[in-house]
């Protein structure tokens, strides 16, 4: 228990720093964009203007680092009784469109009917973030299949619920598998900023739950299936200082 508490104040010191930074950084890169697009309004060269876009997008990509970061402040103080299924449709609302351009068929299997405890943000943030990147590894086309469960975790014996989310996408290899918790880590270049599902795992931990995966490249059948194990009373109500965002560098 001395080991858990000394982990929780080393996390929420180093959440304090990363948030700050964040903060630090938001500032001047809203500063520097503004002034680029001045600069890019006076003037008529367009060599210059195309240099002066890219500068800007670099920016909007630091911003969008940065902006990830923050967004992973708490909203609610305590954790909130949630369905299952309100979470998945909520989620799945913010992705119709590009679900439906690109002929993306959703499959839900529902059976957790009993609501549990999460930060509701943040667990949409973790849905949010699998389901992204679903529809990325499927492009152009697919099926999204969407399952809740009860569940018991066998390490733990706690009793929760599992959450699944699985595509038909192009699956990972061995290895872009082992890094992809890493922070920073991404195989989609400019696209993409390898934060999702590095905030998406501390998310988890710090439901007391965790996210398990199996992907491959050579079925392209299954692609790649996240499992979500979330216990049905979050612990976070008593042990985490909880106005505190949680935030970790690498392992
Ligand atoms: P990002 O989406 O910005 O790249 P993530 O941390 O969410 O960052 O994902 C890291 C990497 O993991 C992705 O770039 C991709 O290579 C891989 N990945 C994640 N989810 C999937 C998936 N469902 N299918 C295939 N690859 C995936």
């Amino acid at each position: 228990a001395e080991a858990a508490l000394r982990q929780n104040e080393k996390l929420a010191a180093v959440g304090r720093l990363s948030s700050s930074i964040a903060h630090e950084i938001n500032n001047p890169v809203d500063a520097a964009m503004n002034l680029l697009y001045l600069a890019r309004e006076q003037t008529a060269d367009a060599e210059i203007r195309s240099l002066l876009e890219i500068a800007d997008s670099e920016l909007k990509r630091v911003a969008n680092i940065a902006g990830e970061t923050l967004r992973f402040h708490k909203q609610a103080d305590r954790p909130e009784r949630v369905l299952a299924a309100d979470l998945f449709a909520s989620v799945l609302m913010l992705h119709s469109r590009r679900l439906r351009n690109n002929r993306i068929e959703v499959l839900r299997r529902e059976r957790a009917l009993k609501p549990f405890e999460c930060f509701e943000g943040e667990i949409r943030q973790v849905l949010n973030n699998l389901i992204a990147n679903a529809i990325d590894a499927m492009l152009p086309g697919g099926r999204l299949l969407l399952r809740s469960r009860p569940a018991v975790d066998w390490a733990s014996g706690q009793h929760g619920i599992a959450l699944t989310i699985a595509d038909t996408g192009s699956g990972m290899n061995e290895q872009t598998r082992n890094r992809i918790f890493e922070a920073f880590f991404t195989t989609k270049g400019i696209g993409g900023t390898g934060l999702g599902l590095w905030i998406s795992s501390e998310i988890l931990i710090r439901h007391g739950g965790h996210l398990k995966l199996r992907s491959s490249t050579l079925d392209r059948r299954h692609g790649t299936v996240f499992v979500i194990f979330l216990p049905l009373n979050s612990p976070l109500s008593e042990d985490v200082p909880i106005s505190e965002p949680l935030y970790i560098f690498g392992n």
